[in-house]
């Protein structure tokens, strides 16, 4: 029995039987597709169902199907771009990512046809979109808003998108400045007030068999216990940003990363997460 979605007063669960989740409600659309399969290699990963994953490639699809559009000269109705994580078992592992670019008009127009003619040159000029514009943070009417994808305005962000289509286009990680995200998640730590835990930034550490390491966030918790708490990039999830960092996190397990676009996007999410699991409550 599942509770209802919209309880009244009398019975707050649902009677019926055959309720079931996870059901995906899909139909039939015949149209023109062109299909691009991304590839990273470890320790860069595009975990299926992580906010990172969900931001970076929607701001793809949105960058590609903009390019696209300037390219043939399309209005943003025209052209629709979606992204899956491959079928296959790199997939899984998040390493291998699909994006599917196809004609809004039923039947096909022969527009994801051409996008395919064009090349490299397409993803060229979305890199352009999302590394150019000068009037944005994240994402802005002039870059990658439009009409058609306001359901998405929130998850886009420009400086994700360039980051991942750098990589795919040059091979080119341009590892990203933590040191913000490191300091608005140590800000929104201490305005919880966590009941037994001491936060600090900053500081220098001793730890046996490595050395000095500098923690971004360091959490002292009452009973003794110590965590290093740390930003990362969305693209390398599972990876700390220095190799100390890294060791110290496969030796003593102490190590809390947080991906930096969690941070921006849903701070609250990525604060409550460092607290459950240092054990702290609010
Ligand atoms: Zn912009």
């Amino acid at each position: 029995m599942y509770l209802k979605p919209y309880p009244d007063q009398r019975n707050q669960q649902c009677e019926g039987g055959i309720s079931v989740k996870g059901i995906v409600l899909g139909t039939d659309f015949i149209t023109d597709i062109l299909l691009v399969s991304l590839n990273l290699k470890p320790p860069l990963r595009l975990l299926p169902g992580d906010f990172g994953t969900q931001v970076a490639l929607r701001t793809l699809c949105e960058a590609i199907v903009k390019a696209a559009c300037k390219r043939l000269d399309l209005s943003p109705s025209e052209l629709s771009a979606e992204y899956r994580p491959a079928i296959t078992e790199s997939g899984k592992f998040g390493q291998e990512a699909e994006i599917f670019i196809y004609d809004t008009l039923p039947g096909g127009a022969g527009f994801a046809r051409r996008v395919g003619e064009m090349g490299l040159d397409v993803f060229r000029d979305a890199l352009g979109i999302l590394e150019d514009c000068q009037s944005c943070d994240a994402s802005c009417y002039r870059c990658l808003r439009n009409f058609q994808n306001k359901r998405d305005h929130e998850l886009l962000d420009r400086r994700s998108g360039a980051m991942l289509l750098r990589y795919l286009l040059d091979g080119i990680m341009i590892p990203p400045d933590l040191s913000k995200t490191d300091e608005m998640l140590y800000q929104d730590l201490l305005r919880q007030k966590v009941a037994d835990i001491i936060f600090s930034r900053n500081e220098r550490i001793v730890v046996p068999g490595i050395g000095d390491i500098i923690a971004p966030i360091l959490a002292n918790r009452n009973n003794g216990q110590q965590f290093v708490v740390a930003s990362n990039s969305f693209l390398t999830p599972d990876t700390a940003t220095t190799s100390e960092l890294e060791e110290m996190k496969e030796l003593l397990g102490n190590v809390i990363l947080k991906d930096d676009i969690l941070i921006r996007k849903n701070l609250p999410k990525a604060t409550l997460e460092v607290i459950k699991k240092i054990g702290g409550t609010v």
